[in-house]
């Protein structure tokens, strides 16, 4: 079966078509600047050149149709025929307090993706545009939407609601709900399958630690506690968001500077976390790690600041959990700072946790990077969004069909 994956952003659609027999990826690619001048797709089939079509794109529906186009093409095609395409998965951020799991897309769902609107203000009015031209370009195929919020949703309610007046969460389902849940899911299931956690020992902790980063825990792939909330500005210090601030900063600021609350939460998402505790030098953590080692004092705060919240959070959830079975690290930082890694784990060597130097220098694979006698199993197993929602809708179409 071939599924495409679509990731639509305000202004962007990524995509990528995998075989679902041996899951490998047979095209990927991007469509840039969708609704500005100067729009580009790029086209990537392995083992060929890319394939650039610069071409208008003022919405999401001729970039679409671009894409199908690309894919189809006799030269830098991977199928005859758009009907060679089984379904679609689509990413969608926030299902709202309505759907716990993937579900093939129907006039419902669309609906409620509408109305979260509110919730995922750059994302979900993106994720619907991407499903309707898919509906228009692609009739009868069917299309799955994969809720980034899916994973945050199995919380129980002491972890996931907010201590305020109940008529916030009963009018507008003011709650937790965790971002990168697609991942996390993946993550953690890819270890309990990869380290073979037997039953009753499949505590872990995922550590997604990227631009936007995020840990979640989780008991046999349900989640106990995921460090996002209600968007994804809440938990770690991460690239340019600030994670968690006492509200009354923003009345502060806001009070001082003369500026509105959209504008503060700006500043919090975009202008934030190590990239502002770097006195602006850089979101990106190679510039910081490079910097630190030149002895440059802000830098080396924005790193310790970033590691700090990070074992606090880690420190946190193997409480809750009554202790830990497996810790995971994923996404950009999580799978290549090995220097992180080693930083951040060092720090529960009074539990009996222990990282082996050689296999905690390994790259670009699932790998065990703790000792034999470590207490506590450690990994890497680097993050598939992608695979994870082609893997969900391949489930879904086979129910609907069957
Ligand atoms: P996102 O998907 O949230 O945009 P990624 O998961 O791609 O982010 O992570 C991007 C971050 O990973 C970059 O900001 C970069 O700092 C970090 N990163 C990538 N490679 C390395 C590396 N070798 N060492 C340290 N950090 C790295």
């Amino acid at each position: 079966m071939n599924v495409l994956v679509i990731n639509a952003g305000s202004s962007s659609l990524k995509y990528q078509l995998i075989n679902m027999d041996d899951e490998s990826v047979v095209a990927k690619g991007l469509c840039e600047r969708i609704g500005i001048e100067g729009s580009k797709l790029t086209h990537k089939v392995p083992g060929k050149e890319d394939y650039v079509v610069e071409e208008a794109m003022p919405s999401h529906k001729e970039a679409m149709a671009l894409v199908l186009k690309a894919l189809v093409d006799p030269e830098h095609g991977v199928v005859a025929n758009i009907n060679d395409i089984d379904a679609v998965g689509h990413r969608v951020l926030h299902g709202g307090s309505t759907y716990t799991q993937s579900i093939v897309v129907d006039d419902d769902v669309k609906k409620v993706i509408r109305e979260c609107f509110d919730l995922g203000p750059l994302h979900n009015p993106a994720n619907l545009m991407g499903i309707e031209a898919c509906e228009a370009n692609m009739p009868g195929t069917p299309n799955v939407a994969v809720f980034d919020t899916s994973f945050g949703m199995g919380m129980e309610p002491y972890a996931y609601r907010y201590a305020i007046p109940e008529e916030y969460y009963t009018k507008y389902h003011l709650r937790r709900y965790g971002f990168h849940g697609t991942s996390h899911t993946f993550v953690s299931r890819e270890t309990i399958k990869f380290g073979q956690l037997p039953e009753g020992h499949q505590r872990v902790i995922v550590c997604h630690l990227g631009n936007g980063s995020s840990i979640s825990a989780s008991v046999a792939g349900k989640a106990v506690e995921t460090s996002m909330g209600l968007t994804p500005l809440e938990g770690l210090v991460m690239g340019t968001r600030s994670g968690d601030v006492d509200p009354a900063v923003v009345q502060y600021i806001c009070d001082h500077e003369g500026k509105s609350v959209d504008e503060v939460l700006t500043i919090l998402n975009k202008k934030s976390g190590v990239l502002a505790l770097s006195g602006n030098l850089s979101s990106d953590f190679r510039d910081l790690r490079d910097a630190e080692i030149k002895g440059d004092e802000k830098a080396k705060l924005a790193l310790d600041s970033f590691r700090h919240h990070v074992i606090k959070t880690i420190g946190g959830y193997i409480a809750v959990m009554n202790g830990v079975d497996a810790i995971t690290f994923t996404a950009g930082i999580g799978e290549n700072d090995g220097d992180m890694r080693e930083k951040i784990m060092s720090h529960f060597a009074y539990l009996g946790i222990k990282l082996d130097p050689e296999k905690n220098a390994v790259r670009g694979k699932n790998i065990e990077i703790s000792t034999p006698d470590s207490t506590v199993r450690v990994f890497v197993i680097p993050t598939n969004e992608e695979l994870a929602i082609a893997r969900d809708t391949v489930r879904l179409v086979e129910e609907a069909k069957a």
